[in-house]
């Protein structure tokens, strides 16, 4: 059993791994304790609908670090456990069949899970969803033996699948309800570019489309039943419709709990020793003036650093421009900033769109940069952040002449 001085980290992802490693380098010489329920070293998730689903990298290359640092860096890495409750009195957490861990400060890195899609026939067999690497194995030996799959919603991970399953020669239906993919992140505008990259290479798309059964023959899925009756056959179906954030420890625990765990700009609960990082964090964030629960990976590897800065007493306000980033077929782009869904005036292209080599705007009302996204185009993401930090209107002819160095915007 480990001391009551131990700082206890709950979740062995990327988010955990980037606090432990920010305890040691900040001179933490206190017992560090990282819990998680998978068995795997702590991970990242981003090429398990990348390159390792499509067999272009291995396992090893998804490690947050190699197990050894751990021993080095004496962290203890406590995998395959399950915490199952919070005593906030005694200041320990409940680890299912290892009795208690004590804490002197407590970090959540719960993450998320996939929503699950709530119609008759979706606890099939040949039914998947992605978020641990077992499942991404399950995924490319099923993408390796189908000659059709459907893709249940056109969100980022419903579009990457999309794009491997393509690239091993497969047919693809992506179904999504709205008129667009990715229409309520991106907008009209940019959505578009994603409709058509996957037309371009030969993926269906059904959209306005509301799925209402999953066909099942001899207990596997055969495909999707829609509202207007019609069936879209598939070897099989794969499910990517949103993440909801692993909130039930905090809950249970009497934390305050909102769309997350609701934290401060400090990453501090509302017990003021224990805080949360990463997708289950709603964070407190100083440059929009209100909470942000952000769910990608720049943000699980740099808020945990801030949290763990936190615990340690140091004063730190996290507020990073939001960022994430895609790879589908020959496009890659990194986004920086945040737009509320229908949250802006115009968007701005500078560059050619249709050859997918570009830089994209959104404005708000008042002539700001929301958010940046530059497609294609590399090294200057540094730069949108900037110009989206300095919240200052910005001259639309400027951003859209490729002349005008962005620097000078920013
Ligand atoms: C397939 C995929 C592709 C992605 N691609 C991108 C991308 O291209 N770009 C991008 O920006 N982001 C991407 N993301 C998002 C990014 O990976 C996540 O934002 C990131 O993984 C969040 O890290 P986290 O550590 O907060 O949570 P998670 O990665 O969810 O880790 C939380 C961990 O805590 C464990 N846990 C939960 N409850 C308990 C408990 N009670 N006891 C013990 N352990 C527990 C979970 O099992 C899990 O291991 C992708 C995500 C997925 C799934």
């Amino acid at each position: 059993m480990a001391n009551d001085d131990a700082f206890a980290i709950v979740g062995a992802s990327l988010a955990g791994a980037s606090a432990a490693q920010t305890l040691r380098e900040e001179g933490f010489d206190g017992p560090v304790v990282l819990i998680g329920d998978e068995t795997e070293l702590p991970y990242e998730r981003p090429p398990l609908s990348k390159d390792y689903l499509m067999g272009k990298s291995g396992r090893e290359k998804l490690y947050a670090h190699p197990a050894q640092w751990y021993a080095d860096n004496n962290i203890e890495l406590r995998l395959g456990q399950t915490v199952t409750g919070i005593d906030r009195g005694a200041q320990e957490v409940i680890v299912a069949g290892d009795g208690q861990q004590p804490y002197a400060k407590l970090l959540l890195t719960t993450g998320s899970s996939p929503r699950r899609l709530a119609v008759p026939g979706a606890d099939a067999e040949g039914v998947h969803y992605l978020r641990r690497v077992e499942h991404s194995d399950q995924i490319k030996t099923t993408i390796d033996a189908a000659s059709r799959i459907a893709v249940i919603g056109a969100g980022w991970i419903g579009l990457e699948i999309a794009s491997a399953a393509r690239a091993a020669g497969v047919e693809v239906t992506i179904i999504e309800v709205a008129e667009l993919p990715l229409l309520r992140v991106l907008g009209r505008e940019v959505a578009q570019v994603f409709a058509d990259l996957h037309a371009a290479n030969g993926t269906d798309m059904v959209f306005g489309a509301h799925v209402t059964e999953i066909g099942v023959r001899d207990g596997r899925a055969d495909g999707v039943r829609l509202a207007d009756g019609s069936h879209i056959g598939a070897d099989a179906v794969i499910v990517g419709v949103g993440i909801t954030p692993n909130v039930g420890l905090a809950a249970d625990a009497g934390l305050t709990v909102d769309n997350g765990v609701v934290v401060d700009a400090q990453l501090r609960t509302s017990d003021p020793d224990i805080f949360a990082a990463g997708d289950v964090a709603n964070a407190f964030h100083p440059l929009y003036g209100k909470h942000l629960r952000v769910e990608h990976w720049s943000n699980a590897r740099h808020q945990p650093r801030a949290a763990a800065k936190a615990m340690l007493g140091q004063e730190v306000s996290y507020d990073r421009v939001p960022y994430f980033f895609t790879d589908q077929y020959d496009l890659g782009m990194e986004y920086a900033g945040y737009v509320e869904p229908g949250g802006y005036d115009r968007v701005i292209f500078r560059g050619d769109v249709p050859g997918r080599e570009f830089i994209a705007f959104w404005l708000g009302s008042d002539g700001r940069v929301l958010a940046g996204m530059n497609v294609n185009i590399w090294d200057v993401n540094d730069t949108i952040m900037a110009i989206v930090r300095s919240g200052r209107p910005a001259d639309p002819a400027a951003l859209e002449d490729p002349s005008v160095p962005l620097e000078s915007l920013a």
